[in-house]
């Protein structure tokens, strides 16, 4: 017997459980199933974003809802237009084996006309923004007085977003003998208000700590002068090849004109807020979850709830007011078990925010310094270097191929290499030889200086994100095949196919000689001594919070011009993206390389 079966799921549940792959229930799943099966009470569930929660409570209002009865018997009201499609896709999935059952999409922004004919064929479940459902009871096109079950989902959305009168109202018109289900990542006041005022002895269930953020993402912050914000985004894009992120601003001015910049710069860029069109907002969603933009430049409240796989980083290009705020942009990120990483750039004035977000999140941030230019151009080369490896051919090339060789037909091997890489690689280095570093610095707070003569050396090695390593298990892998002390390793930066660390020179022999004559799951490993010094990435706080790594001759006032959004992005050549999904060459055939973690 299955783990779902065990929670008291029915067949038609079962099978299309199994079309889904989902193998275990998740923590919220376990304990939500069985009682709502069991019988019909309220009940207020607690549990972080991309737990599951929608299954939690689809699963059995499915089993429990009459699908031979065409009255609406349920009623979900979700925060926003999107959420409101992604839960009227997962019920359809769930229910797919379910003969009759229909669910039915209720929001703002399309014809009300249809969506009141759909529901009029039959809708047992209707999924609800709370708006636009108030606007249909007012005009009599939906009929609630009859369900059985109200839902409300990510209720702390909802009434962040302001919609304490509509859902209000709309319980007050239907029946007092429902069920009532509450599902919320957090507790403030106005949830606790709502299950206080219109729910009937709640049982509540909590799924780890209450408002703590997800163990899969982790935190990092960079600090940087108020000006160079912009330029210091750029440059963590740059950094990081294969992003896939959410950055948020405060503002739908600073999201336009920031997703503006970005793509004039050449990055494949687009904004999401409330003062586009709704066919805009889908156009833009449709496109990243293609990953034909790489970042999705959002507000807080076009964003929310966004449930895209296999996002990297989530970007606080600006703070949020509230720590509940940053706990939902992080939950961007490392969902379905997925590592990720949530970024904040800050300036120094709002440096007491990051330890009051680690209080709350229960977790610590790593700080980091912007990665420099030649860190940079070296990751760009790396990354183009794999990923002319693990290209794939399209064998539409071979017609062109022998005068493509009559071209090249003079050159070595070595030269070809050389020159191809180069192609790309001169662009980044022009760009970057330019451009100063741009960490700002903590006042009067004192830092290592790595760079001249202090004796630290800084190693690239062909292992990374691809090998299921992070920073964390990278540097815990490498200070115990070395032997080597806790503080021994640092700096270490992980990217898919390859990583950076440093250790002090001393070190740097048993480096070489331990790793060269190493093999990980049959490939050799390689271990070279990089050109920069990582002077730029400065090392794990201390227990006191306070920093040490990095350079001390950076960032100084007054280096560059004040316009934040000066300098551009090395030029790209035409067609280098041209907006087909990325991430296909970089993944494929390297998930069984399971790491060895010993020699
Ligand atoms: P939440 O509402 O708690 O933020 P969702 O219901 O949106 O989370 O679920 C997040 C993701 O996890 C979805 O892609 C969903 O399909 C997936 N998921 C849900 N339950 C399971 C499970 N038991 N096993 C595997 N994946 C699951
Ligand atoms: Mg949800």
């Amino acid at each position: 017997m299955n783990k779902f079966e065990q929670l008291g799921l029915n067949e038609s549940l079962l099978r299309a459980i199994n079309d889904l792959g989902f193998e275990n229930p998740s923590e919220v799943q376990e304990k939500a199933i069985p009682l709502l099966l069991e019988k019909d009470t309220d009940i207020v569930a607690l549990a972080q974003t991309g737990t599951g929660k929608t299954a939690a409570f689809g699963f059995p209002l499915i089993q429990k809802i009459d699908a031979e009865n065409k009255n609406t018997q349920a009623l979900i009201l979700s925060p926003t237009r999107e959420l409101c499609l992604q839960i009227t896709n997962e019920i359809k999935l769930y229910s797919k084996y379910v003969k009759g059952l229909h669910t039915v999409a209720v929001y703002g922004g399309a014809s009300i006309t249809e969506q009141a004919k759909e529901i009029r064929r039959g809708a047992q479940i209707i999924v609800a923004t709370p708006g636009r459902m108030q606007d249909m009871i007012n005009r009599g096109l939906v009929n609630i007085t009859q369900i059985d079950y109200c839902v409300l989902d990510e209720a702390d959305e909802m009434l962040n977003m302001g919609f304490y009168d509509d859902i209000v109202s709309i319980l007050s018109t239907s029946p007092t003998d429902k069920s009532t289900w509450l599902f919320s990542a957090t507790m403030p006041q106005e949830v606790a208000r709502i299950a206080r005022e219109f729910m009937r002895k709640p049982l509540e269930i909590t799924v780890g700590h209450k408002n703590s953020g997800s163990s899969t993402v982790s935190h990092e912050f960079y600090l940087v002068n108020a000006r160079d914000r912009y330029e210091a985004l750029k440059r963590l894009a740059d950094a990081n090849p294969d992003i896939f992120s959410v950055v948020f601003c405060r503002t739908k001015r600073d999201t336009q004109a920031v997703a503006e910049k970005l793509i004039e710069n050449g990055y494949n860029a687009a904004a999401l807020h409330g003062d586009l069109s709704q066919a805009q907002r889908d156009a833009v969603m449709k496109s990243f979850r293609n990953r034909q933009i790489q970042m999705l430049v959002a507000t807080d409240v076009a964003a929310r709830g966004i449930d895209v796989d296999n996002v990297t980083h989530v970007i606080n290009y600006q703070l949020p007011d509230d720590i509940e705020t940053y706990n939902h942009r992080s939950g961007r990120t490392g969902r379905a078990g997925k590592l990720g990483t949530s970024i904040v750039i800050i300036t120094k004035s709002e440096l007491r925010k990051i330890n009051a977000i680690e209080r709350t999140i229960k977790q610590k941030f790593e700080e980091k310094s912007i990665p420099s230019g030649i860190e940079i151009c070296e990751i760009q080369l790396f990354h183009l270097a794999n990923r002319i490896k693990d290209v794939e051919i399209d064998h539409e090339i071979d017609s062109y191929l022998p005068a493509i060789y009559e071209v090249m037909k003079d050159l070595t091997k070595e030269e070809l290499i050389k020159k191809m890489v180069s192609v790309e690689f001169n662009r980044f280095i022009n760009y970057y030889k330019k451009n100063k570093d741009l960490s700002a610095q903590k006042g009067g707070e004192e830092r290592r200086d790595f760079s001249a003569g202090s004796g630290a050396v800084r190693f690239f090695i062909n292992i990374g994100s691809r090998d299921d390593f992070d920073w964390m298990s990278l540097k815990d892998f490498l200070r115990d095949t070395l032997g080597l002390g806790r503080d021994d390793i640092f700096k270490v930066d992980v990217k898919e196919g390859f990583s950076f660390f440093n250790t002090e020179a001393e070190h740097a022999e048993t480096v070489m000689d331990t790793f060269n004559s190493m093999h990980l799951e049959g490939r050799k490993i390689n271990v070279e001594i990089s050109k920069n010094d990582g002077g730029s990435n400065s090392r794990r706080r201390d227990h006191n919070g306070r920093s040490s790594g990095g350079n001390s001759n950076r960032g100084a006032r007054g280096e560059r011009r004040s316009d934040s959004f000066g300098g551009g992005r090395p030029p790209r050549r035409d067609g280098r993206d041209g907006g087909a999904p990325r991430r296909k060459d970089s993944n494929s055939g390297s998930r069984d390389r399971k790491p060895r973690r010993s020699n």
